[in-house]
């Protein structure tokens, strides 16, 4: 507790409730301006083959650093954009960087031509009537190959709108935009429902993947999911792999393909590009 002294003239600081909601204030202004200033970047996280340890795609992740506020995690900023609006022009940002770096990449051979790269879509973007005809438009311009985009949409973002973002997902899979569903496990979706969308991927989330070497629950969940993925006809992608030790036992249940800080965090383009060709090397 503050207590007022009087007599010397100074007081403790005590962070009030004002003050963390002129923080938020703030940031929800530079956030405003951060597409215009160029504040935005991508980061782009290699997804692994477990079987074969082939990078067979990545996962283009978000970055803002501000010139006063420094770096902003996507995990604060992203909600604050989905409630104000900005995250339509934001995401558009993201698709359209995404796709021209994928083209850069192709044309100079530095991925492989079956490579995919992923990018995160909110629930405002996917329920806008017109989301999908837009990207498709987009990657027709585009001179990728079918297939080279994935969209990842958050399990609890589908189910806020499992009609709407239905209607836009079939769009995509019928041009091959093939969908994966993120943080898989945390977002109490229905059996009835899932069956229902055109889903290729189930990301099991990193709540589960951390724990699974030590506790027996998680593992079985992890289990559950990836059998559950087959059963649908999808593939799983294990996020937040940091050990040998779960990649094992991934690889055992039948995990496909897995992401995480034991193979690399998210790169900054030059870092990505020497990941890949080292990594190649070593592959061969
Ligand atoms: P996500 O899509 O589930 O991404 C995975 C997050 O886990 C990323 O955090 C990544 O940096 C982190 N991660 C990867 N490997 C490991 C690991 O081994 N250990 C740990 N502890 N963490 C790992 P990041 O980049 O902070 O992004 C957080 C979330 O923000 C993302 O979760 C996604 O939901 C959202 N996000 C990021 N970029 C975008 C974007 O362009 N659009 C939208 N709509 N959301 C985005
Ligand atoms: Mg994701
Ligand atoms: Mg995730
Ligand atoms: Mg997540």
């Amino acid at each position: 507790l503050a207590l007022p002294d009087t007599s010397s003239g100074w007081r403790l600081y005590q962070p009030s409730i004002e003050d963390a909601l002129q923080k938020r204030i703030r940031l929800h202004e530079a956030l405003r301006g951060a597409l215009d200033n160029h504040e935005f970047f991508l980061v782009y996280q290699p997804k692994i083959e477990l079987r074969s340890g082939r990078i067979i795609g990545a996962e283009a992740l978000l970055r803002w650093v501000h010139p006063q506020l420094g770096f902003v995690s996507p995990v604060d900023f992203i909600p604050m954009a989905e409630a104000s609006g900005d995250i339509l022009r934001i995401g558009d940002w993201v698709i359209e960087r995404a796709i021209r770096q994928l083209e850069e990449w192709l044309a100079a051979r530095q991925v492989a031509n079956d490579f995919h790269l992923a990018v995160n879509v909110s629930v405002q973007q996917l329920t806008r009537p017109d989301f999908a005809r837009n990207l498709l438009q987009r990657l027709l311009r585009s001179r990728l190959p079918a297939g080279a985009l994935e969209v990842e949409v958050t399990e609890s973002g589908l189910m806020q709108n499992v009609d709407l973002a239905r209607t836009q997902l079939q769009l995509l899979s019928r041009h091959s935009v093939s969908v994966a569903i993120d943080d898989f496990g945390t977002g109490h979706s229905s059996l009835a429902y899932l069956k229902t969308l055109p889903v290729s991927v189930l990301k099991i989330d990193r709540a589960f993947v951390s724990n699974m070497d030590t506790e027996p629950q998680d593992r079985r969940l992890a289990e559950t999911v990836i059998d559950m993925a087959r059963n649908f006809g999808c593939i799983t992608v294990a996020e937040g792999v940091e050990k040998p030790e779960q990649a094992e036992m991934l690889m055992d249940m039948g995990c496909e393909l897995a992401q995480g800080y034991w193979y690399s965090p998210p790169l900054k383009v030059e870092q990505f590009v020497e990941f890949c060709a080292a990594r190649e090397q070593i592959a061969c």
